[in-house]
């Protein structure tokens, strides 16, 4: 299968990166990279001017036109950390090159840190996963399907209307070839016309070919002017559509790696950032060896992510 690309990929081996990474300037050095490729900019006044110097163990950056000082974390996902760079190059490393995920619990046990710090650190990395995720949309040949969290994953129909499920729908785009691209997993608040249209408008350029099983809410993706043909797949089990192969091998996939990694979690509080991780690294699946450093870029771009609101519902879901 041409999975084997995937999952036969070197990816980043640990001697190299720890090499890299093994300490706090050469990280700094690389986050300093990440946050401003073209160089220090003063998040006041925009002036590239600056002299550096260190307050506490953090690297702060003073703007010789407005004088404004920030540190090398701040307005970055690292914000107010009291952990070294070097922990979090490692988690970073971790998170990325394990192929189903890597559960708080397993953090905390490579890392040496309390389950708490684990969690946190784990929780923000797939926050700035899912929102790097959240700014593309898909486009061209699009299959899609509903599935569930906390039940059959596979977009069974025993699940439709089932309680305490978190609806997802799950859509894949294949390139003119048939090979997948990317996917996008998305909880929804049910499978209605009026989700699906506003699901449809977020996440698909319009002008795509959507394909989908008869459920009848998924012509309203021709709301966000897209095409929509239902094939009609009558009482067949998921795993005997061909049309959606890839789409419900993903889906195998996503079970996998959630059941193996990450047990009993709260489905519907954190449902968004669990699929939105899983999304991101199978997105990039053919580039695991730079996952890394995109991750780092991710992490220095999308700012603070307190733990107050990481732990909300309504800010992940
Ligand atoms: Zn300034």
């Amino acid at each position: 299968m041409p999975m084997n690309r995937v999952q036969f990929q070197q990816g980043l081996l640990m001697p190299d990166f720890l090499k890299q990474f093994g300490t706090e300037i050469q990280c700094e050095a690389e986050l300093e990279q990440a946050r401003w490729p073209q160089g220090f900019i003063c998040p006041c006044c925009g002036h590239t001017g600056y002299s550096a110097f260190k307050v506490g163990s953090h690297k702060t950056f003073q703007c010789k036109d407005c004088r404004h000082q920030t540190s090398l974390i701040a307005g970055t996902l690292f914000q107010s950390t009291k952990l070294p760079l070097t922990l979090w190059f490692l988690a970073i490393y971790l998170i990325s090159q394990a192929k189903t995920g890597l559960s708080a619990l397993a953090l905390k046990r490579y890392l040496g840190v309390s389950y708490p710090t684990a969690w946190l650190i784990q929780h923000k990395l797939m926050e700035a996963m899912s929102e790097r995720d959240e700014t593309y949309t898909l486009s061209g040949k699009v299959d899609i399907d509903d599935a569930y969290l906390g039940g059959e994953l596979s977009g069974g129909k025993a699940g439709r209307g089932s309680e305490n499920k978190v609806p997802f729908v799950a859509a894949l785009s294949f390139d003119n070839e048939g090979h997948p691209l990317h996917i996008k997993l998305t909880p929804v608040p049910g499978f209605t016309s009026e989700a699906i249209a506003d699901w449809a408008k977020a996440n698909l350029t319009p002008g795509c070919d959507v394909f989908s099983d008869g459920l009848a809410c998924f012509a309203a993706v021709t709301k966000a002017g897209c095409q929509h043909q239902a094939i009609v797949v009558g009482g067949r089990k998921p795993k005997e559509m061909l049309e959606f192969l890839w789409l419900n091998t993903v889906l195998g996939n996503l079970k996998t790696s959630l059941g193996g990694a990450y047990h009993a979690f709260g489905f519907a509080k954190y449902a968004t950032r669990y699929l939105g991780a899983f999304a991101y690294r199978f997105n990039r699946r053919f580039r695991l060896d730079k996952l890394p450093m995109r991750l780092l870029v991710a992490a220095a771009s999308i700012g603070p992510r307190s733990a107050t609101w990481l732990r909300s519902a309504e800010a992940s879901c």
